[in-house]
């Protein structure tokens, strides 16, 4: 992963910026108010001080950078309990991505087609956002950008399962390793933006299988968002989430609070606007940059 300049790892700079000092009780009033801040949420910021508190005892811990170490190993065990895999083994691999409008679905497609193109894949991008002509010409644009194939409406707000069909129909028998979909995410008709959904997955299935649904969320938005997202949790199938915006958000606990309500893997993270700025999601290292 990149080293950005992430905003989310001050809250525990303030707690542990000062190096080797004793453990006080202001200490773990601190890191309660850290993790709080950084929005883990009140119940696994509880768990996790419980888990933190117990090995500081058990190893006579007296130092706030062992401390640390401590808090750090015991985050990221958590965010390990998630399988971050990308499942692409099929031939076509189809991905279906979703979610609400402005959460940057578009973007994503472009840079995971960017980054799937470095290992030698030869990927499509279908845009079944069809109600949306500055949907289309965005993906257009990224798809552009990153050299892959397009396959787009014939007409403004051709039915979305036809592109869908069109594109995994062209990966069949282009021989594309990889089809990424472009999906609607207009909240306002949750009951059809569903049904539509559920549309495209039955016509691609009549080709190949679905091998990813990623929901993708706005880490800015926190425990919000989520609530907005839950539509497509219940009703899409979802096997893995994309958290975009980390760049922008401190909320960096959100990342562990959304794996384990959700109990769906983080399987990729947007840092910037850049088609660089995606990865996959390492908890090793992300544990290191949220607490330092
Ligand atoms: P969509 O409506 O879900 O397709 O969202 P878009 O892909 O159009 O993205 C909405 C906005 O979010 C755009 O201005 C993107 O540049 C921005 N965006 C997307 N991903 C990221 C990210 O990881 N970091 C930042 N800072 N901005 C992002």
């Amino acid at each position: 992963m990149a080293e950005k300049a992430w905003s989310f790892g001050r809250a525990f700079r303030n707690v542990f910026g000062g190096g080797s000092e004793p453990i006080t009780e202001d200490t773990w009033d601190d890191i309660e108010t850290a993790l709080i801040s950084a929005d883990f949420g009140p119940e696994i910021t509880d768990a996790v001080l419980e888990v933190v508190r117990s090995e500081v005892d058990r190893h006579r811990v007296t130092d706030v950078v062992d401390l640390k170490r401590i808090l750090r190993e015991t985050v990221e065990t958590r965010l390990d309990a998630f399988d971050p895999t990308l499942r692409l083994s099929e031939r076509p691999a189809v991905i279906l991505v979703v979610g609400v409008n402005g959460v940057g679905k578009t973007t994503t497609i472009g840079k995971l087609a960017n980054y799937l193109t470095r290992f030698d894949k030869k990927i499509i991008v279908g845009a079944a956002d069809t109600f949306r002509a500055a949907a289309v010409e965005q993906l257009a644009t990224w798809a552009d950008r990153a050299g892959v194939e397009i396959v787009k409406p014939q007409q403004q707000g051709q039915d979305p399962a036809s592109v869908a069909f069109q594109t995994v129909q062209r990966a069949i028998d282009e021989q594309f390793d990889i089809a990424i979909i472009d999906t609607a995410g207009r909240l306002q008709t949750k009951g059809g933006l569903m049904d539509e959904l559920g549309k495209i997955r039955r016509v691609i299935e009549k080709l190949a299988p679905v091998s990813e649904v990623l929901l993708v969320l706005d880490a800015t938005t926190g425990q919000n968002g989520l609530a907005q997202a839950q539509a497509f949790i219940e009703h899409a199938g979802v096997t893995g989430l994309v958290l975009t915006k980390l760049d922008g958000s401190a909320k960096g606990g959100f990342v562990l609070a959304v794996q384990e309500s959700t109990e769906l893997p983080i399987k990729l993270v947007g840092q910037g606007e850049g088609i660089g700025d995606l990865t996959g999601f390492t908890p090793h290292v992300f544990a290191a940059q949220l607490i330092g």
